[in-house]
């Protein structure tokens, strides 16, 4: 019986190549590799810069830090996310705040935002940024959102780690809609460079913090230097990070760009398929909002109530079948707990309890999608 994993990238020679002709170049590290793959997301999502970096985790760092988050802030974000998202405020000596999701789109609830806005936050600290997680690709509702934010004069950072190539009303995200989107190459993600991450913006002031920033603040790129005439002296003018991506990871990157529109392609019919199966089977299917368009970097069921996620996905993996639950939510996890008791996020709890993730990757067959579904069907 052939096992239908939960993903798998989609890595084939191309990518291989360009590894090998990195590696034997004799620049391995962020150099011109790394500058030509940061033009091309550029280009790819429609943003004036694009930063690359080691992964989404650290973006999100060095996106709160340039927005001005420090120590004894507030950022307001979900739960219902994976705990990268939580642990990048912690990162900053901030301390998240949780606000519910809306329960369709597994996405920060704007209400639930307004109403947490009205908080008084003086015992907590002052709200430094908000961040918005575009889940597992699919967008969130920006346009409240950032009309919220910018009442408030309140910067806007975008968790986009699932989420390139998905669209809020007809652009793309990373554009960005916020002040900055971050994104992550991880094997899970839609493209990947092994591990990586890339943060875009339209503001020149904050990529060049971002480029001080990932390079223990050295005023001047190895790059830049090895290629000019003159003799420069570099300065190291704040504390940073040795936050770099690879030139061999860009290398990779700049082959996955190439086939992006592919690939998307690809999940979107995968997930076409699934909605059609899946139609008469109890479970409920997830579906775009009239403002979004999803990447489909995961596909997320919701079993019916008192169908045990446990046992179903126990009963899929008898079959060969991998899933996973959906999204976690960080509060319920050792580091956040504490503060955040069991219950007080109704909808985020529900979603974690009920959420069911389908194997979807690019040469997944149509096969496997309607065994997928018999699996399920047994199973309930
Ligand atoms: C994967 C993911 C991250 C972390 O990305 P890394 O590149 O692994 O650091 C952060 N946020 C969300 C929403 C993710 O899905």
């Amino acid at each position: 019986m052939k096992e239908i994993p939960i993903a798998k990238p989609s890595l084939g020679r191309a990518e291989a190549q360009a590894a090998a002709d990195t590696v034997l170049s004799g620049w391995v590290t962020q150099g011109p590799r790394v500058k030509a793959f940061e033009d091309a997301f550029a280009s790819a999502v429609g943003s004036q810069h694009a930063c690359a970096v080691s992964s989404c985790t650290v973006a999100l760092h060095l996106a709160l830090l340039a927005v001005g988050v420090k120590p004894g802030d507030v950022v307001i974000t979900v739960s219902h996310s994976f705990i990268a998202t939580a642990n990048a405020v912690r990162h900053c000596g901030a301390e998240p705040v949780f606000v519910d999701i809306d329960a369709d789109t597994l996405n920060m609830d704007p209400a639930a935002l307004e109403r947490c806005l009205r908080e008084d936050f003086d015992d907590k600290g002052r709200v430094a940024a908000i961040l918005v997680v575009h889940q597992v690709g699919m967008p969130a509702n920006l346009e409240p959102i950032l009309r919220l934010a910018s009442e408030r004069s309140i910067p806007v950072v975008e968790d986009a780690a699932c989420a390139i190539g998905a669209e809020f009303r007809g652009e793309r995200i990373g554009k960005p809609h916020g002040d900055i989107a971050c994104f992550s190459f991880h094997p899970r993600k839609v493209i990947t460079t092994g591990d990586g991450g890339m943060l875009t913006t339209n503001d020149a002031a904050l990529d060049a913090k971002f480029r001080l920033l990932r390079h223990h603040g050295m005023d001047v790129s190895d790059y830049a230097r090895h290629s000019s005439d003159d003799v420069i002296f570099e300065r190291y003018a704040v504390t940073g990070f040795n936050y770099r991506m690879t030139d061999i990871q860009a290398a990779v990157g700049l082959e996955q760009l190439k086939r992006l529109p592919e690939l998307i392609k690809e999940r979107r019919e995968l997930a076409r398929m699934y909605a059609e199966a899946l139609a008469s089977t109890g479970v409920q299917i997830p579906r775009e909002p009239e403002y979004a368009r999803s990447n489909w970097q995961s596909y997320i069921v919701r079993l019916a109530p008192g169908q045990d996620q446990r046992r179903t996905m126990q009963a899929l993996k008898a079959r060969g079948i991998h899933t996973r639950r959906g999204i976690m939510c960080a509060h319920l996890e050792t580091p956040y707990a504490a503060a955040w008791p069991k219950g007080c996020l109704p909808r985020s709890e529900e979603a974690q309890e009920r959420g069911l993730t389908l194997p979807l990757y690019p040469g997944m067959e149509r096969a496997d999608v309607a065994r997928v579904v018999e699996a399920l069907r047994a199973a309930a």
